[in-house]
């Protein structure tokens, strides 16, 4: 969860990074246009005299960039204010619709420069959110509808099909084209999501049940000794248990091997009811279990076991005629720095062959066996 957390908070850094270089990237190329309408005005259509040229440099440089700027500053300052993410998007793709408005209507006599419009449609591709696309359609439409009104409004010459209008119509096409492939775009986008988020769920479903037992659904014996190995690096204390259900070949010869699942799997239930943080419970194999109690005394862990074993030895199972089963177990706690997790586990076991050979049904903590 935290590990999602972090993520998203990531994204929407790098995603914020990407906006900003957009609006700034947005304003050099529109400052590159229009050097590059400067010098063919200047040095293909006609020469300019010196007061035409300052004239030129104010209405076609000077003026349309410091308004770019004056957009992308704006902007800056509403992105800082807004707090829902959805309108701070539509900032953005507003600011980039404004630049490019500024740029269509500054050179309003190029009616193929409309097509610019494209640009913050496809911007929205990033979003995959339907809505702002079609928001931006909208906006876009209005832009261009205001760049043709300007361009009817200011133009000295004539428009007319052949020069003006002609090209417009291409331009609109482009924008309708580029609003469809968007929409591909988006449905891609989150298709593609879509299937890279169940994937890595599915990935960590497997790697989960790879490290538990298929029919109590514990963890296996390899991730009981992997756990043991790291709680005896971490903790201050670890006891270790080994339970081992008595005489379960009788229960499987007499009642069939379905009812000694079931026994199996009502041990199991218990024990994952005694799991928490500081207790790890693990199908050892067979009809043995084992327990890793962290930081906790071996006074505290022999209740807890003692507790389970009377819990268990009184559950009477239907399917044996209401009879009950009982285990045993061994316990050792208090480990000596010197053991690896293998050796500090046979000390649990040893004390577990006690047990068996004591009568059963019964706990034998390791350590009070080397007293005796
Ligand atoms: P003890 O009291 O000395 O532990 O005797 P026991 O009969 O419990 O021990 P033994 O080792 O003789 O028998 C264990 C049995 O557990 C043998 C095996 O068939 C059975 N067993 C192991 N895994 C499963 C399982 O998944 N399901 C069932 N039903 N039986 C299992
Ligand atoms: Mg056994
Ligand atoms: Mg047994």
């Amino acid at each position: 969860m935290k590990y999602e957390t972090n993520n998203e908070i990531a994204n929407t850094v790098r995603l914020k990074i990407t906006i900003r270089k957009t609006i700034w990237f947005s304003i050099l190329i529109c400052l590159i246009t229009e050097f590059f309408f400067f010098i063919a005005y200047r040095f293909v259509v006609q020469s300019l005299t010196d007061e035409r040229l300052k004239e030129y440099i104010i209405q076609f440089i000077a003026k349309p960039t410091a308004i770019n700027i004056l957009i992308a500053l704006i902007y800056h300052i509403l992105e800082a204010i807004i707090k829902k993410e959805s309108i701070k998007s539509l900032t953005m793709v507003t600011a980039i619709s404004a630049i490019c408005l500024n740029l269509t209507t500054t050179h309003y006599i190029l009616p193929s420069l409309l097509t610019i419009f494209c640009f913050p449609i496809f911007i929205t591709s990033m979003f995959a959110k339907k809505n702002l696309t079609n928001i931006v359609l909208f906006l876009s439409v209005i832009f261009y509808s205001a760049t043709i009104y300007y361009a009817i409004y200011f133009s000295q010459d004539k428009l007319t099909f052949v020069n003006y209008y002609s090209d417009a119509l291409v331009a609109f096409a482009v924008i309708i084209g580029s609003y469809l492939f968007t929409n591909v775009l988006i449905d891609y986008n989150v298709e593609y999501v879509f299937i890279s988020k169940s994937s890595s769920l599915r990935q960590t479903e497997i790697i989960e049940q790879v490290k538990r037992d298929p029919l109590t659904n514990l963890y296996n014996k390899k991730i009981f000794y992997d756990s043991l190995l790291v709680a005896m690096k971490q903790c201050d204390r670890v006891c270790v248990a080994v339970i081992d259900i008595d005489n379960f070949k009788t229960v499987n010869d007499t009642y069939g091997h379905s009812v000694g699942d079931i026994v199996l799997v009502t041990l199991a239930d218990m024990l994952k009811n005694i799991s928490s943080k500081r207790i790890l419970t693990a199908r050892y194999g067979g009809e043995e279990f084992s327990v890793i109690f962290k930081d906790m005394t071996t006074f505290e862990s022999y209740t807890i076991i003692e507790n389970l074993r009377k819990e268990f030895s009184e559950v009477k199972f239907p399917q044996m005629n209401n009879k009950s089963v009982t285990f045993s177990c061994g316990l050792t706690g208090d480990y000596p720095n010197t053991l690896s997790n293998v050796e500090f586990f046979n000390e649990a076991d040893q004390a577990l062959y006690y047990a068996k050979s004591n009568g059963k049904n019964q706990t034998v903590i390791y350590t009070s066996l080397e007293k005796k």
